[in-house]
């Protein structure tokens, strides 16, 4: 069966950046699964899987757009160190929760300059264009316990 919304989708994958270096694989956790047309996975990616079946390998490079997006200037803020709790001990590419008006979110420490440091709070892939080689190993058709709860059920997907 090809892919279409409402399939089960198990697929290896390797992600890399424009230098080919390897951001992210199955190679480490096992093949994914996720439920097609649910937008699971980058709308790039998950564009790229319909109408493949099991057994496809491809390669696609998705842009920011329909990546992760582009950077959000907005999600970035520039604070001292006295602005935070533990200011003083905080180093480049530490990661915080921080709290605002839309809850609770994870900022990344992007730079410390003297007393100044910055905070961004955009995805960290956001901005970039993700090149994605992906082997398909199984295709299947949801069950409506999966469609009811709007994920995968067993192997590379929920267990409870
Ligand atoms: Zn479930």
């Amino acid at each position: 069966m090809t892919i279409t919304t409402g399939s089960v989708v198990l697929f290896d994958y390797t992600l890399t950046d424009n230098d080919k270096e390897i951001i992210d694989s199955s190679r480490e956790e096992g093949a994914l699964a996720y439920l097609h047309g649910e937008g699971q996975i980058v709308k790039g990616l998950e564009k790229a899987m319909e109408g493949r079946k099991a057994g496809d390998s491809f390669k696609i490079s998705v842009s920011p757009e329909e990546g992760y997006g582009l950077p959000d200037p907005s999600k970035i803020a520039v604070v001292t160190a006295d602005q935070i709790e533990g200011g003083e001990e905080l180093e480049e590419g530490m990661q915080l929760e921080a709290s605002n008006e839309e809850g609770e979110q994870i900022v990344v420490v992007s730079k410390i300059e003297g007393d100044r440091i910055t905070l961004d709070g955009n995805h960290p892939l956001a901005g970039m264009t993700l090149h994605f080689d992906v082997t398909i190993r199984e295709v299947r058709t949801a069950s409506a316990e999966e469609i009811e709860h709007g994920h995968v059920h067993g192997p590379g997907g929920h267990h409870h």
